[in-house]
C-alpha cells in the first residue's frame, strides 16, 4: 500500500463514518500527523491531497520545515509543549491543538503579542484523568476560557483529546461522548477570545469512532504513512507514543 492507497482508504471510512453519523464529511478535516516521516513522504502526502500535516516535535517540525516540506499546507503542532519552545513555533504553527496549562496559554499570548498576531489553539483535555498525559480536566476547562477573556494574544478555537487506550472500541464510546458534550456545552457560551470550531479526536485505530461524537479534526499517522520505525532515533522513540 501506497501512502496515496492509504489516504484513498482513509477518506472513504472518513466518509462511511460521516454518512452513519448524518454528518457531511467535507466538515472533517483529515490531519496527517507526520511525526518520524521525512520530508519527502510527506510531499507524497501532499501531492495525494493532504492539506493540513500535524508534528509533535518541535525541533523535528522546524527541520522539515526549513527543506520546504509542507510548502503549500496548512502546519499544526499537535504534541506536547515545553515552555522553553514555545517561542519557536508560536506564528509558525497555524494551530496549537495540545494546550495544556494557563502558564503555557499566558506564554503563547505574550509571545503572540510580541509579534503582532494571534495564535490560535485548542485546549487539550485529559478526558481518561490519566497521570500519564497532559491537559485540563473537564472541569478546567470553563475557568480556563475565563482565563483567556484577558489574553488577548491567542483565540481558542476549540478542544482537543487523546483518549485512554481501550482494548475494545466500544470502551471508548464514553470518553469521545464526554468530550462532545463539553464542546457543545461551551459552544452555547460566550467567551472572549474563544470559539468552539474545532473539536481534534481520533486516530488511526478510533478515528470512525470518533466521527460519531462529532469529531471535526482526525489526526491519523501509521493509517496513512504506515507503521513508525521506531528504530531510526533513540530519541524520537521516547517522545513518539
Ligand atoms: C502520532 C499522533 C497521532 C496519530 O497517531 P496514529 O495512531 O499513528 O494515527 C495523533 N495525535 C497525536 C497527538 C499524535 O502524536
Amino acid at each position: 500500500m501506497t501512502i496515496s492507497d492509504n489516504i484513498i482508504q482513509v477518506r472513504q471510512q472518513i466518509s462511511l463514518a460521516a454518512q452513519r453519523a448524518g454528518r457531511d464529511p467535507a466538515g472533517i478535516t483529515l490531519l496527517a500527523a507526520s511525526k518520524m516521516n521525512d520530508a519527502s513522504r510527506i510531499r507524497e502526502a501532499f501531492a495525494a491531497g493532504i492539506t493540513v500535516f500535524g508534528e509533535n516535535r518541535v525541533q523535528e517540525m522546524l527541520e522539515k520545515n526549513a527543506l520546504g516540506a509542507y510548502d503549500g499546507a496548512h502546519l499544526h503542532f499537535i504534541g506536547h509543549l515545553q515552555k522553553n519552545k514555545a517561542r519557536q513555533i508560536v506564528g509558525i504553527a497555524e494551530l496549537i491543538h495540545s494546550v495544556d496549562s494557563t502558564a503555557l496559554l499566558a506564554l503563547i499570548a505574550q509571545l503572540a503579542q510580541k509579534k503582532g498576531i494571534v495564535q490560535d489553539v485548542l485546549l487539550e483535555v485529559n478526558i481518561g484523568g490519566e497521570a500519564s498525559k497532559s491537559g485540563f480536566s473537564p472541569e478546567e476547562v470553563p475557568s480556563a476560557l475565563d482565563f483567556c477573556e484577558e489574553l488577548s494574544g491567542v483565540h481558542v478555537r476549540g478542544l482537543m483529546a487523546i483518549p485512554p487506550v481501550c482494548s475494545d472500541l466500544q470502551e471508548i464510546r464514553p470518553y469521545f461522548a464526554q468530550m462532545q458534550q463539553l464542546f457543545v456545552d461551551i459552544g452555547g457560551k460566550k467567551y472572549d477570545n474563544s470559539t468552539m470550531d474545532f473539536l481534534s479526536m481520533g486516530m488511526s485505530h478510533d478515528f470512525s469512532v470518533a466521527v460519531e461524537y462529532g469529531s471535526n479534526i482526525i489526526r491519523i499517522g501509521s493509517g496513512i504513512f504506515g507503521p513508525r520505525q521506531y528504530n531510526l532515533s533513540a530519541d524520537h522513540t521516547q517522545q513518539a507514543q
